[in-house]
């Protein structure tokens, strides 16, 4: 097994591979279940990376009820807009993130199905 470069995105993939893996580049006779693997393997890294941003913008949410807290004095005084909108944004972000994620894991569970069902398939053949 050797290394080469993908003709599409230009990364390092498997002289074997029939699918690049980072772009989905066909190299070779790619079958169904080769395209399912890279959908579900691009579907996992999509959610991974999902619940990494919601744990940085969970971070930016506290990050900006700390400055809340400390612009105004605990709570005593008025507090400047700042750490307002950043919190504001960030609970936004959150929101979005939360549904990017909702969305991919009904994507997951939908293909998990589908899979299960072609066992039973090849199961009754
Ligand atoms: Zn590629």
């Amino acid at each position: 097994m050797s290394v080469i470069s993908c003709p599409e995105c230009s990364k390092n993939i498997s002289s074997r591979a029939v699918i690049c893996n980072y772009c989905g580049f066909q190299l070779g006779e790619a079958t169904e279940d080769d395209l399912r693997v890279f959908r579900a393997r691009k579907l996992r890294d999509r959610i991974y990376r999902l619940n990494m941003t919601s744990y940085a913008v969970i971070t930016v949410l506290i990050g900006g009820f700390c400055w809340y807290w400390w612009d105004s004095r605990g709570f005593t005084q008025m507090s400047s807009v700042g750490p307002l909108i950043l919190m504001g944004v960030a609970a936004i972000a959150y929101l979005v993130v939360r549904a990017l994620l909702f969305r991919s894991r009904q994507v997951q569970k939908s293909m998990r199905q589908a899979s299960r069902l072609s066992d039973d398939l090849r199961r009754n053949l």
